[in-house]
């Protein structure tokens, strides 16, 4: 159960930073096509997640009519289909990646170099997703094989949201502090990699660094005392 509470608060506030970033940059006047269609499967498919998990926590009120989680179960589903389904959107995150050069230079975080994570296996997976990237987008292996152009608009996904929130670590914030941050930036990472792994796991036979990645994986530790710390400040906090 803790677990599943710390899990629905990151998720959250992933998805809420990435939602002020891309609406920022819009009433800013920049297109976003590519974020625009990352924030609608994201956050569309993240929702489903933590909807599914609420009604878990409630157990058999969760099933019931009278309390509104059931609501937001059903409806939240509409997400991933009205407006462009999840498939046409990982389509569009496809078609619309700019290039390497160019979305390497609109990335939020430049350096591996984040507070918390230097010298971590974070650091070290973080730079191996953004080589990867650059190694898949250069040729269009990606257009001969569909299933490979959805993987790979997962992998964009995953280190688009995740740059945001590692940018998110050093601004000022009252209620969620930078040693919060750090913490669940570190978690985050390792949900992102557990979401989208299927999607790894296709490009790895095409891509060294994924590999890589997927053996870092397995290094990750201290998953459980960073829910146990994320658990406890939670716990405190109602
Ligand atoms: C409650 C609700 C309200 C709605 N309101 C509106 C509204 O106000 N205005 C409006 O215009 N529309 C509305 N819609 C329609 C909605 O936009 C469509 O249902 C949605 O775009 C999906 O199209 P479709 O139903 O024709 O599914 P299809 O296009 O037939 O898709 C069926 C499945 O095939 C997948 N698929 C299709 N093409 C591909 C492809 N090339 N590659 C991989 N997979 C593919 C889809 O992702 C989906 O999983 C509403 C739908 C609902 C459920």
């Amino acid at each position: 159960m803790q677990e599943k509470i710390v899990r629905n608060w990151v998720w959250m506030n992933a998805c809420r930073l990435y939602v002020y970033h891309v609406s920022k940059s819009k009433d800013a006047g920049k297109s976003m096509p590519m974020e625009s269609s990352i924030l609608k499967v994201f956050i569309s498919e993240v929702g489903e997640d933590v909807s599914k998990d609420v009604i878990q926590i409630f157990g058999g009120y969760g099933f019931m009519r009278e309390y509104h989680v059931e609501r937001m179960f059903r409806d939240l589903k509409l997400g991933t289909i009205g407006g462009g389904t999840s498939e046409i959107q990982r389509s569009i995150i496809s078609s619309t990646f700019p290039g390497f050069e160019k979305f390497q230079s609109g990335l939020l975080t430049k350096e591996s170099a984040v507070s918390g994570w230097v010298g971590n296996t974070e650091e070290k997976i973080w730079d191996l997703l953004l080589k990867s990237i650059e190694n898949l987008s250069s040729g269009n292996f990606r257009k001969s094989h569909p299933s490979k152009e959805f993987a790979f608009a997962d992998l964009v996904s995953l280190v688009t949201v995740l740059d945001v929130f590692r940018n998110s670590i050093h601004s000022v914030s009252g209620w969620y502090s930078e040693e919060s941050k750090i913490r669940d930036s570190k978690i985050l990472l390792r949900m992102l990699i557990h979401r989208f792994f299927s999607s790894l796991h296709k490009l790895s036979d095409s891509e060294q660094s994924i590999k890589e990645i997927i053996q870092l994986v397995l290094e990750l530790r201290e998953e459980e005392s960073l829910v146990s710390d994320c658990f406890a400040e939670l716990e405190g906090k109602l």
